[in-house]
């Protein structure tokens, strides 16, 4: 997916900005919860387009002058975006700061569209042509806070989006391996690697934060193993942080078809493994959850058991991932993955026809009859499938506010007994029936 970073001095309304982009999408999503809220990365969509969106000044570097967090944070966007939302303010007018971070993006070869934010009036409106000594053309008026502007924004940027390459790659399934530093990312890559037909390396063009490698599997299936775990360790401040860490396997996670969550079996799971899960979850990712070292773990007839209840109390959104035990030292039980992602893949793009969708549908209500709000009884129409990676499906209803969570999660769970959508998540979007 094409890269968005939107840059600026703090306090412009990078962030106000960025939530409204992501709003949209974000909204459709199942609650989740344990994923956290401070993001700074999201997905966007605008028109037909998709991309994938970073707001810089939520990446905290407030243990560095002030000065040097502006120039780390426009660095970040320069290396990352493929277009880069300039944001300045038109409450202040052009500041040094402005400048300095204009000469910044000068030095970078990529495309740049200039907001203006806190446009709230038209009188304000005017002000903003100061803004062209800047030297990025025309400026955007918008307005963060009253959600203006923003649709010409998004015009202005997805038409400087490269254009999208030819699906001949289609028949490869697309994984990374995400997880903490140290739970064993590059030696499990190393294994895999190791027991399959290489074709290419470090495919061209795809570096800018990950390897990527083609291999197949004895059947001939196509994988491109997407790994961010050895590389880039250049040296820069910010290529250190957690943060960045974080951004650069959520980067992953978008590029890929399934996701391999790698869990270090002898410590168990930790805040930073929930933060990245529920991000693949949310962007709508298969998911395996492979708990490696376990040749390390002492084990007693209940391990593997009890190992397995405590991931799922800790992960509940995740109940529908898959959970495999191995050693990436022993290679014990590793030949059982590209199976696994094979068929979770399968899951991932299943389609169901709306006539028998409606079947469980009518079932499921006479198991569990819809519940009634305030004397108003919910009414599900029908269902239909929309899209699949993940599979999406839009609720007909009579009014959505009725339409609770649980009752939703009822029913995705009814879809999960009738079909195997294992690995994947579903998403449901309700929608009232006119
Ligand atoms: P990464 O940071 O996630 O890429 O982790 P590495 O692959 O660099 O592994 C971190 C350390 O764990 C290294 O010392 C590895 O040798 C060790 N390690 C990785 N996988 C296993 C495993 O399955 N069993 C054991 N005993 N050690 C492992």
């Amino acid at each position: 997916l094409p890269v968005v970073a939107i840059v600026g001095r703090p306090n412009v309304g990078k962030s106000t900005v960025f939530n409204r982009i992501a709003r949209q999408r974000i909204s459709i999503v199942e609650d989740t919860p344990g994923v956290t809220r401070d993001r700074i990365y999201a997905h966007g969509s605008w028109l037909n387009h998709e991309f994938s969106m970073i707001d810089t000044g939520g990446i905290d570097f407030t243990d560095q002058p002030f000065v040097d967090q502006i120039r780390m944070q426009a660095e970040i966007a320069i290396e990352e975006a493929d277009v880069i939302i300039f944001m300045v303010s038109a409450r202040e007018g052009v500041t040094d700061i402005d400048e300095r971070v204009a000469q910044i993006l000068y030095r970078a070869k990529k495309d740049v569209v200039l907001a203006v934010n806190k446009t709230d009036n038209p009188e304000q409106r005017q002000d903003i042509y100061d803004f062209y000594s800047l030297g990025f053309g025309d400026p955007i008026p918008v307005s963060g806070a009253q959600g203006t502007g923003i649709g010409d924004l998004l015009d202005a940027v997805v038409t400087k989006f490269p254009l999208e390459k030819d699906n001949e790659e289609d028949d490869t399934i697309k994984f990374s391996l995400i997880g903490r530093p140290n739970v064993g990312k590059s030696s499990l890559v190393n294994a895999i690697l190791g027991e399959h037909r290489v074709i290419v390396s470090d495919i061209e063009g795809t570096t800018r934060d990950a390897i990527d490698t083609q291999f197949t599997d004895d059947d001939g299936q196509k994988f491109t193993m997407i790994d961010t775990a050895g590389i880039r360790k250049r040296g820069k401040v910010w290529e250190s942080t957690e943060k960045y860490a974080v951004m650069r396997a959520q980067s992953a996670i978008d590029r890929s078809d399934v996701v391999l969550f790698v869990i270090d079996g002898e410590e168990g799971l930790r805040e930073q493994d929930k933060k990245v899960a529920g991000y693949a979850h949310e962007a709508g990712r298969a998911i395996i959850i492979v708990v490696n070292k376990w040749d390390l773990v002492k084990k007693d007839t209940y391990s593997m058991q009890k190992f397995t209840d405590k991931l799922r109390s800790e992960l509940q959104y995740l109940d529908y991932a898959p959970i495999v035990f191995v050693s990436a030292l022993t290679k014990q039980r590793l030949n059982v993955l590209p199976d696994m992602i094979k068929t979770v893949s399968v899951n991932q793009q299943r389609r169901v026809q709306s006539s028998v969708l409606n079947d469980v549908l009518l079932r499921a209500v006479a198991i569990t009859p819809t519940p009634t709000v305030k004397g108003k009884r919910l009414r599900v129409y029908y269902l239909t499938q929309v899209a699949i990676k993940p599979p999406t499906f839009v609720a007909f209803v009579n009014d959505p506010e009725l339409f609770h969570f649980s009752y939703q999660r009822f029913l995705i769970n009814q879809l999960r007994d009738s079909f195997d959508f294992s690995g994947t998540p579903i998403h449901l979007i309700p929608r009232q029936r006119k």
